[in-house]
């Protein structure tokens, strides 16, 4: 017969950590758990295959199953001591799913299961706590007629009118009407009515009663996890994370522990590290007398484990350490063993009963970008893990969230602190306030506002908002509630805990010390420091320098990586920047960028003034104008570069871009060019074009326009001449842009040949070091590639436009449609941000190719916005390119990838 049930406990178990497809990551470490001898309360695990018999058989079991369980139960009880349904010594159970992959939240717990009118007697004689008793037995009512009852039934009841709220609600009343602070203040008689009007509210507004039942219970519970596989918000999180539907959850039936049987008892959540720095410290949370999710749920505070936990607000809070000290050392062994033995971080939920501890679950602990990076260098430096590993254990999106922009230091100073909460996701943030998830997609999605997500806390429900919001702020909740969870794993901007927030949901606003935020209104977040400022204050790059454990991990990159990393710059500061990013060259310097931003004003009035020349001699003269302009641009970077390769492509300006549109400025130019303004106006036309993106540009400026080209490479290599005598070290290669057939550039190089003698001669020096390629942009010119090869000596492709014209997408319209695409699955993601392999990737493996056939030491990179992407870097190891090229800020992302495609292969 079919095994279904995979028992742990008492210093075994049928299974272990590496069964984790089968039993579900909960249910695989708390096997591993019980191999390894730690205090786990005995259960047994469901595997996820019987998830998919449960839809197959449409929510029923396959014969054995019931017998094989009701079997494991009976084992439970001869660990843990009592029989399930037993009258006299009941044991009570908790049921837990548990995919593959941990899903924080997604699918929900119900524990006590198993006590009923009759069995609680039981409970009460055997542990003389009757307050425990009830107090145990409303949470089952609580959590059991949510997930079991409504839920697991499809019910969907209107905002704030679903079971758990109402029981929530009567449980609030309770505590005001006698004025109690928190829930442990209740008394076994309160908590016994409160139950009577559990039963009677939970029938009224469900049409069923509360079942009395343990057998029922039981499989009420098993089901409902089956069934929470498929609930609409554990689909919504499956397809943000990307996780297979066919994945399944297991469920995981365990005998309870008890945290809430009084001031002894106390439940918890630790990491083995900080997840928020990396540091390595054991960090954590708990509760005396509470059981679950209480410190997760935010309805009291949690307190510190230990001195190192405690921040201004928790200054005298006793800690775990203080209460607990037997415990707290046991646990401070268990986490150095836990980490000896998975070799990572690791988050985990404990619970002491009645001064025992008790081991609930552990797991790869979530962590920000910052402390991946930190954990990995440090753990490899302890010897638990090797360099390989620990460049695995930093993933691309990790390295992003650090490089994220932060708040500011001096607009943050200057700024007016609102409120102070706990900093729970990296980063800064700022953005327009919204008060529930719905509207921060309407508004931050849809019409694509910048939004920060106010919340008293998140739920799971939550989460579509969360991901459309650039930040998220709540009233409650410590370092481990959901919101926090959630934001630290997707590396988003978070403040939680803020508790001089009252949010005022129905009226779209909240205030602060008195004063109203409405709806619409900017605040700014620092979620490194848990700050909350007023109005929407400037971003900044992050200082990486200072971040030693960032540049080691860069350092082991560069000791696997075979492709080098280069940058697209366009000014010696950017040059600059990317070199500290570790960069090795230019993969491409765009001549026409002198002609924006700072400082162009002049040359770019010479520059219109040569596009509006309309014969050789007036281009010449305007040439000539523009020539020192245009060398000094270029020396200064190729200065900066010494050393390196510079890759600097000939003018490629789409050309009416530059006319301008302003009478004045016609006016001005017309006159400098001493025609009329009906002539400057004619030519100006004349410069207009239908489809500028395939136009007049590019190569085809340079055929029409020999002097241009000219110009050009005599600015390049009268640069390298003047610098090389400086005794700098000058690579230039000169690339000719938007190129479809070989001849176009065999035209272009023998203007390049020409110039070249003439400054070698100029400068009477033997050589000057440089190289002719091309951008292949064109898909003509990649399928022609060996022929193109013939004249060039690299070749670097040009994805961005090499997408276009391939998919036939306009990049500037492609807004307008592509969203379709992306949610009509039309296209797995956008080919203009990671290169579509199939078709474009095609394209580049040809030219690559042929163009080595022809020329074996060619040359090849890429200078897209793809450079920068790690999937494509990874493509790009894969079919053999010397080097990558991105931007500045892209650089260690880049890095990081081509060492990722080594290990991997
Ligand atoms: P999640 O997947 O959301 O982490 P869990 O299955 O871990 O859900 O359960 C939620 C909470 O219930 C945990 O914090 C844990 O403390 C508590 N819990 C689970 N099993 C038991 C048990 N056998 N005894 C006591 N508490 C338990
Ligand atoms: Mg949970
Ligand atoms: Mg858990």
């Amino acid at each position: 017969m079919s095994k279904y049930v995979y028992s742990f406990g008492g210093g075994t178990a049928e299974g272990d950590s590496t069964m984790r497809n089968l039993l579900g990551g909960k249910g695989a470490n708390l096997c591993e758990m019980a191999n390894l001898g730690f205090p786990v309360p005995p259960g047994f695990t469901i595997p996820t295959d019987l998830c998919n018999i449960y839809y197959e058989l449409d929510g029923d079991y396959p014969e054995g199953l019931k017998e094989q369980v009701n079997a494991a139960i009976v084992k439970m009880g001869d660990i843990r001591g009592g029989a399930y349904g037993s009258t006299e010594n009941p044991l009570l159970l908790s049921v837990r799913s548990g995919a593959r992959q941990s899903m924080p939240g997604m699918m929900d717990t119900i524990l006590n299961v198993g006590l009923t009118t009759e069995t609680l007697g039981g409970l009460i004689t055997q542990t003389g706590n009757e307050r425990f008793a009830y107090d145990a037995y409303r949470r089952l009512i609580t959590m059991y007629s949510d997930v079991v009852m409504e839920k697991s039934k499809g019910i969907e009841p209107t905002e704030g009118r679903g079971i758990r709220l109402q029981l929530e609600h009567l449980l609030e009343a309770k505590k005001e009407a006698l004025g109690a602070e928190g829930d442990t203040d209740l008394t076994a008689d309160d908590l016994k009515d409160l139950v009577d009007q559990y039963k009677t509210t939970v029938e009224r507004v469900l049409g069923t009663p509360f079942p009395d039942s343990a057998e029922e219970q039981i499989w009420g519970a098993i089901g409902a996890v089956f069934d929470s596989w498929n609930a609409t918000r554990a689909i919504a999180y499956r397809r943000i994370e990307g996780i297979p539907d066919e994945w399944g959850t297991a469920v995981n039936v365990q005998a309870m522990v008890y945290g809430n049987m009084g001031e002894n008892s106390a439940t918890g959540v630790a990491f083995t590290r900080d997840p928020a720095t990396g540091e390595n410290i054991f960090y954590g949370e708990w509760l005396a007398n509470a059981q679950g999710e209480d410190v997760v749920a935010g309805l009291r505070t949690p307190l510190p484990v230990n001195d190192l936990m405690k921040n201004d607000s928790s200054d005298d809070s006793e800690t775990l350490e203080a209460r607990h000290k037997a415990c707290y050392d046991e646990m401070i062994d268990l986490r150095e063993k836990l980490e000896q033995h998975y070799g990572d971080m690791q988050d985990i939920e404990f619970t002491i009963e009645d001064g025992q501890l008790w081991m609930l679950q552990c797991r790869t602990g979530k962590r920000t970008g910052a402390a991946a990076i930190k954990m990995a260098v440090d753990m490899c430096k302890e010897g638990l893990i090797d360099k390989k590993e620990a460049l695995k254990r930093v993933s691309a999106d990790s390295l992003v969230q650090v490089l994220l922009p932060m708040v500011d230091p001096a607009a943050e100073g200057a700024a007016e602190l609102l409120a102070k909460g706990l900093p729970a996701g990296p980063g800064g943030a700022n953005g327009k306030l919204v008060f529930t998830s719905d509207d921060a997609v309407t508004q931050g999605k849809e019409n694509g506002e910048k939004v920060i997500l106010v919340r008293d806390e998140t739920s799971p429900e939550d989460v579509h908002g969360m991901h459309a919001a650039s930040a998220v702020l709540t009233a409650k909740g410590g370092m481990t509630s959901h919101a926090a969870l959630v934001a630290r794993a997707w590396g988003k901007c978070c403040i939680v805990g803020c508790s001089d927030i009252e949010i005022d949901v129905e009226n779209r606003q909240m205030s602060i010390g008195g004063k109203i935020f409405k709806e619409g209104e900017w605040i700014t977040l620092n979620g490194t420091t848990g700050n909350v400022y007023d109005g929407q204050l400037d971003l900044i790059d992050p200082d990486l320098e200072t971040n030693v454990e960032f540049t080691e991990l860069m350092d082991f990159t560069d000791e696997f990586r075979r492709l080098k990393i280069r940058t697209n710059a366009d000014t010696p500061a950017d040059a600059q920047r990317a070199i500290g990013f570790g960069a090795e060259g230019i993969g491409l310097f765009r001549i026409e960028h002198m002609f924006y931003g700072e400082g162009s004003d002049e040359p770019l009035f010479k520059l219109r003034k040569m596009i509006m020349s309309s014969d050789e001699v007036e281009r010449r003269a305007a040439l000539d104008e523009l020539y020192p302009h245009m060398k000094s641009d270029i020396k200064a970077t190729l200065d900066v570069m010494s050393g390196y390769p510079v890759t600097i492509r000939l003018l490629d300006p789409p050309l009416h871009e530059f006319v301008p549109h302003d009478a004045n400025a016609r006016q001005e130019l017309a006159s400098e060019l001493n025609v009329s303004i009906t002539e400057f106006n004619r030519r100006s036309d004349d410069l207009h074009e239908t489809n500028p993106m395939m136009g007049h540009r590019g190569v085809r400026l340079g055929i029409s326009f020999p002097e241009i080209t000219e110009a050009q490479v005599r600015a390049i290599l009268e640069s390298a001449v003047e610098l090389t005598q400086e005794g700098r070290d000058i690579h230039p290669e000169i690339m000719i842009p938007v190129l479809g057939h070989v001849n176009e550039l065999k035209n272009q190089k023998k203007i390049v040949d020409q110039v070249y003698q003439e400054v070698r001669e100029k400068y009477n020096v033997d050589a000057i070091d440089h190289m002719v390629g091309t951008m292949i942009e064109i898909p003509r010119a990649a399928l022609t590639a060996d022929k193109v090869a013939e004249a060039a000596e690299f070749f670097s492709f040009g994805t961005n436009d090499l997408t276009q014209m391939s998919f036939g997408f306009s990049r500037d319209d492609v807004a307008g449609f592509l969203p379709d695409y992306i949610e009509q699955g039309v296209l797995d993601n956008d080919p203009f941000q990671t290169v579509d392999q199939d078709g474009v990737g095609q394209l580049i493996e040809v030219g690559i190719e042929r163009g080595r056939k022809t020329r074996p030491d060619l040359k090849v990179g890429i200078c897209g916005e793809h450079g920068g992407d790690a999937d494509s870097v990874i493509f790009c190891h894969n079919i053999n390119m010397d080097y990558v090229s991105c931007s500045p800020f892209r650089v260690p992302i880049a890095r990081l990838a081509a060492a990722h495609a080594v290990i991997q292969d």
